[in-house]
């Protein structure tokens, strides 16, 4: 006998099933999951958002150069293996998030040239080798956007209006924060005030925020680990933007305002990612995920495209976890489901061979139907049609096949509905 085989640690199954009942997360289910898809997947094309798909493997130099070498993801959260093949060693990596590789894949494929504007959305798992925690996952999903070759601030504002309406249909308890990070103009002269003052308070800042201040100083200020009011005292961008960046930022908010989207500016927010300029947007549970309460996060990465080759494009995009999403959909009870329309609880051998009949014609008729496999008493039988949520049973006996008329119950309410058997569909129909 083989022993069991324990999946890997930050890895998760999910399944129709209700099971690790004892956890101390609500377990999810795959009705969460789909739940959330099913919303995407009706949202973001009514905003002209087409699906996108690309490999889990890239190389490694992609996600280097893409989103940066200072930071968490690259330095130290990416599976990174060789790809000894072919007799060269090439260095791969399982994708820690999607935007580079569908920028990798905008540049290979010539986009530009036969799209000017285009808007792709994607959904997928994403591998990052970090501790587990609720809502923290070595594998997880994420579903998010991308818009390329749009300038102004109308396409940002379509976009956080689009993530706006998603999480809202989801029924999910958010904020959305809104921040500027400038552009290239801005940037310089804030970054070298920002080290100036951390540099003043280094005895005061934790050792990973020290050794950021000379490689990626923006990050500090999203530290959870330093003390908020040296946070807070740190030189805001404000001061630094440059008038068009200012008008930028402007337009995202006036925008966002016209069209009723609420929002707050929140000055620290400032992402985890090298590539963002100008807008960066967080959508940030206000309850029931503790520490790991953004849900989705986004903004500009205007040299991206260059950065990896391609043309002078600008870009806009965001990604939300499906996890967090998902343990907040389990937390208020919502999920997709497929249950059955009727379950059929045949009594013998012949009553068997009918139901089998009976349940291809439905099924044609584009009708769920379950037909007890297992020759049980009816009480069993009718155990398993309320485990399986079928919205009507049927117990099929002699007398059944002989007046070709039985007894519809709905199982909620216990209702009887008198149907002939040759008409069933129709019978369906008009209860359902
Ligand atoms: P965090 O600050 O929570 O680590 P992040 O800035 O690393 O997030 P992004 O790379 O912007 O996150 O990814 C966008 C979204 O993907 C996050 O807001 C979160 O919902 C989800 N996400 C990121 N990492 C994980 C993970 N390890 N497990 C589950 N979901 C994740
Ligand atoms: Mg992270």
């Amino acid at each position: 006998m083989g022993s069991r085989i324990p999946p890997v640690k930050g890895t998760r199954d999910v399944l129709p099933l209700d099971i690790y009942k004892d956890s101390d997360e609500p377990w999810l289910r795959i009705g969460h999951y789909q739940l959330i898809e099913s919303a995407a997947r009706t949202t973001f094309p009514l905003y002209g958002y087409r699906e996108a798909r690309t490999p889990i493997l890239e190389r490694t130099e992609l996600f280097a150069r893409g989103i940066g070498e200072a930071t968490d993801i690259v330095g130290k959260e990416m599976y990174t293996f060789d790809d000894g093949a072919e007799g060269k060693s090439v260095s791969i990596s399982m994708r820690p998030e999607n935007t580079a590789s569908l920028v990798r894949a905008y540049v290979q494929h010539n986009v530009q040239q036969s799209e000017p504007e285009t808007k792709w959305w994607y959904l997928g798992p994403m591998f990052r080798r970090e501790r587990q925690q609720k809502g923290r996952y070595r594998q997880f999903t994420q579903i998010g956007v991308e818009a390329f070759g749009s300038q102004g601030p109308r396409i940002d504002v379509e976009q956080i209006e689009m993530l706006h309406r998603w999480l809202t249909a989801l029924g999910i308890p958010f904020a959305m924060h809104l921040n500027t990070l400038g552009d290239g103009e801005t940037r310089p002269r804030w970054k070298a005030a920002l080290q100036d003052y951390l540099r003043a308070h280094q005895a005061e800042l934790t050792a990973d925020s020290v050794a950021r201040i000379e490689t990626n100083p923006i990050r500090v200020l999203d530290s959870k680990f330093d003390k908020p009011e040296i946070l807070e005292g740190a030189p805001r961008i404000d001061a630094f933007l440059s008038d068009a960046a200012r008008a930028h930022f402007d337009g995202v908010k006036e925008g966002l305002t016209r069209l009723g989207v609420p929002f707050v500016v929140d000055p620290r927010l400032v992402r985890g990612l090298d590539y963002y300029t100008r807008t960066t947007f967080e959508a940030i549970a206000t309850e029931g995920l503790g520490a790991q309460s953004t849900v989705a996060g986004g903004g500009r990465y205007d040299g991206l495209v260059k950065q990896l080759g391609g043309g002078d494009v600008a870009g806009v995009g965001f990604a939300a976890g499906v996890e967090r999403l998902a343990l907040l959909c389990a937390a208020a009870g919502r999920e997709a489901s497929s249950r059955p329309v009727l379950f059929i609880a045949p009594l013998g051998e012949a009553e068997e061979k009918k139901a089998d009949e009976l349940a291809q014609s439905l099924r044609a008729a584009g009708l769920g139907v379950e037909v007890s496999l297992r020759r049980a008493n009816v009480g069993n039988m009718m155990k398993r049609a309320d485990a399986l949520s079928a919205r009507f049973a049927l117990v099929l006996g002699g007398d059944e096949i002989t007046s070709g008329r039985a007894k519809l119950k709905e199982l909620k309410t216990g209702a009887q509905h008198e149907v002939s058997l040759t008409d069933l569909v129709a019978a369906l129909g008009q209860l359902s």
